[in-house]
């Protein structure tokens, strides 16, 4: 009898296992990037209202997974099918969310660079960016932040925000 309910013990934890895997598969199925040409990539993002939203707080975390998945250091929620002003940058301290981000200053000092994109597989270019920027934005608890970025990091921002905007790098690759 013990015997018995250790097969079947044995039968149910792999049956979990199973489910899990399912799941995650079917995560990331659900999580497929969207790659141009796709009207959502062109379309003009929504200003979150409720940050607070469980939805939000869903499609963000998703975003992050997502994220991981495509190798990314940046995602914006157009990619992933939801045309919002939402932003996920894995970039040194781990992921940042930023809701309803906004460029407030541009450095005039610029600088070009090779840059990619989830969206446009196989496509790499040169993007001018600058150099220094200012963003204003809210965090996933609804608070208003604003803070100061440079170089790499100011450059994913920028590609990102673009992104909300329905901008993407093909239009600004030079020469
Ligand atoms: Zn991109």
């Amino acid at each position: 009898m013990l015997f018995v309910w250790f097969i079947v013990s044995c039968i149910l934890v792999s049956f979990n296992t199973v489910t899990r895997i399912l799941n995650s598969n079917i995560l990331k199925i659900m999580l497929k990037i969207i790659t141009h040409p796709n009207d959502i990539l062109r379309k003009k993002t929504q200003e979150i209202e409720n940050v607070l939203d469980p939805k939000i707080q869903q499609l963000a975390q998703d975003m992050i997974k997502a994220m991981g998945k495509g190798k990314g250091i940046g995602l914006a929620a157009p990619q992933i099918g939801k045309s919002l002003s939402l932003i996920t940058i894995d970039f040194q301290d781990g992921p940042l969310v930023l809701l309803n981000p906004r460029i407030t200053y541009f450095s005039k000092k610029k600088e070009g660079a090779e840059e990619g994109c989830l969206s446009l597989p196989g496509k790499f270019g040169q993007v001018e960016r600058s150099y220094k920027i200012r963003v204003k934005a809210q965090d996933l608890k609804g608070n208003k932040i604003k803070f100061k970025a440079e170089g790499l990091f100011a450059r994913v921002l920028q590609h990102e925000i673009d992104h909300l905007n329905g901008i993407l790098i093909i239009d600004k690759f030079i020469q």
